[in-house]
């Protein structure tokens, strides 16, 4: 730490104050080379026009007072005083309004010339840590909340995208003879991010307002608040987690297993039979011989062969004991799958703390409780509470904060998509989700990674361990709980625009992940991005049985920031050869019902040759959706993908399932097959 900052700091430590005065914060900035307005105290009248004679031209007068926050609210700021009589009219008019507060000067500066106005600040997530936030000042974040947000430390990118993501970026890029200098801007950007990094000691911080100029910036006002540096967040040991066991282990133990159809124990257990798990089963029941035909053990203690997971079923207030005598039988994974613990109140709490404990002293993972434990197709493992019926090995792995989300929705979805891992994290007592996304993603039958989650724990090292996979493996994640918005008590004007929700959609694309709207959304881009190549290029090629859907998906396209393909003069020509004589363009084409499986085989074929398509929209009809199948399902698309849309498809769901088995995602609406193309081309660009 310098010697000035050390001052600064330790000053207002002294005086027990948690902030910095306006004076105090631009020396700081202005120490690292942060270009500012000034702001040097004066203590008296004459000092006052001394400090205005030496800066010259019109300055600016504020008070400096701990006790006065918000400066020109309290009537503490005159602006523009052109020479000596009004600086002293001005000082004195200040004295005397703020006669009753401590005032330890007046800050006389520079006149700034009118810029862009511009907020930089910084604010404290309880979950990510130091927050990082810009936006254009007035009406743009008071009213718009048009801001954006990342987790420090930031990068270049993501300076660049922070400028880029604001909706008024057009204003910095030139309007009515007003521009920004974005790399300045961008240098402003990372050097409060690196200042913070050195001080964590700083909590929040408004820069408001910056002035934005064609050349440089001024920091006009500035504000730090101190507080105690953030505690290392849960963030566990660092390493990438090796759950490799869990996901494939050689025998598993259920206790609390049951023979009665109906008790969880029954549904976990004949899981594990029906799915025809290949490795050792143990049902622990003390007043069971046999269940489902497995010979059962009174206590997990009576086995006597080594045991790769422990799933327990018994009620929470026995749960620290099972686990107990599960780590002395050298289990190395234990699943607590019941419920009634920290979501249920303190006694829940402490009886997780009292299994953490033990877990942590000897060395064992717990996954849960509260949780719905693993399926893993490729092992033919499924641990889940409820029934489930058969599943087909696949890609997509599912990393779910709640048992019901996973478990419950394979019934149906099962049809459409093929997962391999399926992991429920429940209360996240010790695994994580950062650890299991770590895990699922190091899988190799995994290609894609959905998460629902409802809170982070990892904080800082989710961001760094996504940022890491998303560029292999997508994650699309959906997150709810958004609108139980950030309540906390915030002293800068940061902190209260971070709140949660804006918080994590920031750290999803700080981190690359695609954050979902609903479930249906993040099941509909799975389906997508499991079984289609991403598109190279922005051009999309539509073709259609019925003019009013090639419009509708041409607009969607349109406004998913994609474009239509231009195909080149020789294709359109062969185009023009298939199409029927009263049908015009080329792209939406448009078959006006009278539409052949061979013909959009052969449509494709000409628009997979196509430079500029790099996608496809096809529009089919319901009642004829089977006869597509086979055609479509053998065309050579050359690594573009391809949606298909069938209006009304929940009425011909046979042939949907056959369709999507033949690894084409169907679409209720051109919308989402929009939706979906954009989503994985941006995806693929930003994670080049
Ligand atoms: P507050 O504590 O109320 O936020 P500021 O220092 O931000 O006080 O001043 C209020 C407003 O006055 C600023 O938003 C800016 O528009 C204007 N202003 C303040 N200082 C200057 C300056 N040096 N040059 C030009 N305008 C200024
Ligand atoms: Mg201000």
């Amino acid at each position: 730490m310098t010697e000035l900052l050390k001052e600064i700091f330790g000053r207002a430590k002294m005086e027990d104050r948690a902030y910095l005065m306006e004076h105090e914060s631009k020396a700081v900035l202005e120490s690292l080379g942060i270009s500012t307005t000034g702001g040097n105290l004066a203590r008296s009248e004459e000092e006052a026009v001394d400090a205005a004679k030496s800066i010259g031209g019109s300055v600016v007068l504020k008070v400096m007072s701990p006790q006065v926050v918000h400066k020109s609210d309290a009537g503490g700021v005159a602006l523009d005083l052109p020479g000596p009589e009004e600086v002293r009219g001005a000082y004195r008019k200040m004295m005397e309004a703020f006669a009753e507060k401590e005032i330890v000067g007046v800050a006389v500066q520079e006149m700034a010339s009118p810029g862009t106005e511009a907020i930089v600040g910084v604010a404290r997530d309880p979950t990510f840590g130091s927050i990082l936030m810009f936006g254009l000042g007035g009406i743009f974040v008071e009213i718009l909340q048009d801001v954006s947000l990342r987790s420090i430390p930031i990068t270049e990118d993501d300076a660049d995208s922070m400028i880029r993501g604001i909706k008024g970026r057009a204003l910095l890029e030139g309007y009515r003879g007003r521009s920004a200098d974005i790399p300045a801007l961008k240098r402003l950007l990372l050097q409060i991010s690196d200042l913070v990094v050195e001080h964590p000691e700083i909590s929040e911080m408004d820069l408001n307002p910056v002035f934005l100029y064609p050349d440089g910036y001024k920091v006009v006002d500035a504000r730090i608040i101190l507080g105690d540096p953030p505690e290392e967040a849960e963030a566990g040991p660092a390493k990438v987690q090796d759950l490799r066991e869990l996901f494939y282990p050689k025998s598993i133990a259920v206790i609390g297993a049951s023979g009665t159809r109906g008790k969880l124990g029954w549904n976990v257990f004949s899981n594990l039979i029906s799915h025809d798990f290949k490795g050792e089963l143990y049902p622990i029941n003390p007043k069971a011989e046999s269940i489902l035909g497995v010979k059962a053990y009174p206590r997990i203690g009576a086995v006597g062969k080594p045991i790769d997971v422990a799933v327990i079923l018994v009620q929470a207030s026995m749960t620290p004991e099972v686990v107990r005598e599960c780590c002395d039988c050298g289990v190395k994974y234990v699943i607590v799958e019941s419920a009634g613990f920290a979501e249920m109140g303190e006694e829940g709490r402490k009886i997780e703390e009292e299994m953490k404990a033990i877990t942590d002293s000897r060395g064992v993972r717990l996954l849960g409780p509260n949780c719905s434990g693993i399926i893993n197709t490729h092992c033919s493992m499924v641990q889940s509470i409820g029934i489930v019926d058969a599943l087909s090995k696949g890609n997509i792995g599912l990393i779910s904060q709640a048992g019901v989300c996973a478990a419950g929705m394979l019934w149906g979805l099962r049809h459409i998509m093929d997962f391999g891992i399926v992991a429920t994290i429940g209360n996240k007592l010790d695994i994580n989700e950062t650890d299991m996304l770590e895990a699922v993603s190091a899988d190799e039958n995994v290609e894609v990674v959905c998460m629902y989650l409802e809170s982070v724990k990892g904080g800082r090292r989710f961001i760094d361990a996504a940022r890491r996979i998303t560029r292999e493996k997508p994650i699309i994640a959906l997150k709810s709980g958004r609108t139980e918005a950030g309540k906390r008590a915030v002293a800068s004007h940061t902190a209260s625009m971070a709140g949660d929700d804006l918080v994590y959609s920031a750290v999803f694309s700080q981190a690359g992940v695609i954050r979902a709207r609903d479930y249906e959304h993040m099941f509909n881009l799975a389906r997508a991005v499991s079984k289609q190549p991403f598109p190279e290029k922005e051009g999309v090629f539509i073709i259609t049985y019925a003019g009013s859907l090639g419009v509708i998906s041409a607009d969607a396209v349109i406004d998913e920031g994609m474009r239509l393909a231009e195909l080149e003069e020789p294709l359109k020509e062969r185009l023009l050869d298939l199409l029927p004589e009263y049908v015009g363009g080329t792209n939406p084409v448009d078959y006006t019902f009278s539409m052949d499986a061979e013909t959009v085989k052969r449509t494709i074929e000409i628009g997979v040759e196509s430079e500029d398509v790099g996608s496809f929209i096809v529009i089919l009809q319901a009642e004829i959706l089977g006869s597509y199948v086979e055609p479509l399902g053998k065309v050579d698309y050359r690594g573009k993908p391809i949606m298909v849309c069938v209006a009304g498809k929940e009425f011909a769901m046979d042939e949907v399932i056959r369709m999507e088995n033949a690894g084409i995602p169907v679409y209720q609406t051109p919308e989402q097959c929009a939706d979906a193309i954009s989503v994985m081309y941006r995806h693929r660009r930003s994670s080049r």
